[in-house]
């Protein structure tokens, strides 16, 4: 595989042109072309001899669109290929203040939660920032061209794989979306979804991210979390807890922490009482959302009227809390789930 430009920040490429003699400019020109989704071939203020020489040396676009799926609810799903031929996939869902790509960080994931088809093959390889920026550019170009229109207003770090657990290329793909001339996907406009990787978290936060941190939660006492989440033994409630703390100290930005519903497994009275407990303290938001139900996991959402109880408790315990849609239910939304049923195609 050519090595991928789109990793490459305006400076890095800035160097690579002053090798090649061309003048420091098209550093600003190139770079802002390959945000904007184009070819090499297509980018007209470059000259010929440099198109050739970049395209024999690099590649452009690193993610291509295989297939959309678009859902009956305004969401879309894509299943992108990359350079290799690994398959990843992305959610674009439509809200009322502008659209949220979910895209991925990692081909699969080793963190293996009881509930996410991502992590039944384990983890293929991690995604460099050009690919986790390449879904992003991929959309925008797909959705609104090349004139400059960028459909995609807000990114998820929550398709497959564990962002924390590629962390130098989440962190460079985070100061690529937010460089001048790029996507302009500024911090505040990130969610970075994480599994509690209690120290990576305080590494993001002492490396002077602000994004917003999201931990997927599940549970509110180890013995049901670990059950769904073997990286609850490596690192259990209380550190991740403590660390989403120290994000808050450290950056001022309260802290998401996400629990699907599940039925007869997370769901009773008592444990939404015990998750309003360990989420106090901080500024804290919860978003609870009913599992979309995992066919390889035999799991299955919680009923309409324990979702109700559930929240309803929540509330009166004094927490903030949402309860999300589940978009793009009916095109396999839950992450991990397309490229598999696509796969065993
Ligand atoms: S939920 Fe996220 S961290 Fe857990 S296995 Fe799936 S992709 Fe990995």
């Amino acid at each position: 595989m050519k090595p991928i430009l789109l990793d490459m920040n305006a400076e890095e490429i800035s160097a690579i042109m002053k090798e090649g003699g061309q003048p420091s400019y098209r550093a600003g020109q190139i770079f802002s072309a390959l945000h904007l989704g184009k070819e090499f071939s297509e980018i007209s203020n470059i000259p010929k001899a440099l198109i050739a020489a970049l395209e024999d040396k690099y590649t452009a676009q690193p993610v291509k669109i295989e297939k959309e799926f678009p859902s009956s609810d305004g969401a879309k799903k894509y299943l992108f290929r990359l350079e290799d031929g690994v398959l990843i996939e992305g959610v674009l869902m439509r809200y009322k203040y502008g659209n949220t790509l979910c895209v991925s960080t990692q081909a699969g994931c080793r963190m293996g939660c009881a509930f996410c088809a991502s992590g039944i093959d384990g983890l293929a390889r991690n995604l460099t920032p050009g690919e986790i920026l390449g879904q992003i550019i991929a959309v925008n170009r797909a959705e609104g061209g090349v004139a400059g229109d960028r459909a995609v207003t807000n990114v998820v770090l929550m398709g497959s794989g564990e962002p924390l657990d590629n962390f130098e290329n989440t962190l460079k793909f985070l100061r690529l979306a937010g460089e001048r001339g790029g996507i302009c996907v500024g911090q505040r406009n990130i969610s970075l979804s994480t599994s509690g990787i209690a120290p990576k978290m305080r590494e993001l936060a002492d490396a002077g991210f602000s994004v917003t941190l999201t931990v997927s939660l599940h549970a509110p006492d180890d013995t049901v979390r670990e059950r769904l989440m073997p990286v609850n033994k490596a690192y259990p409630i209380k550190e991740v807890i403590s660390a989403a703390r120290y994000y808050f100290e450290k950056t001022g930005r309260r802290v998401i922490f996400e629990y699907a519903l599940i039925g007869g497994v997370n769901d009773a009275k008592e444990q939404a009482a015990a998750l309003a407990a360990v989420t106090s303290g901080f500024p804290t938001h919860i978003n609870i959302i009913k599992l979309n139900y995992v066919k390889e996991k035999k799991l299955r959402g919680a009923s309409k009227e324990s979702v109700r109880v559930f929240f309803d408790e929540l509330k009166r315990r004094g927490a903030s809390v949402t309860l999300r849609r589940t978009l793009g239910g009916d095109v396999d939304g839950a992450c991990g789930q397309l490229r598999r049923s696509y796969l065993d195609e």
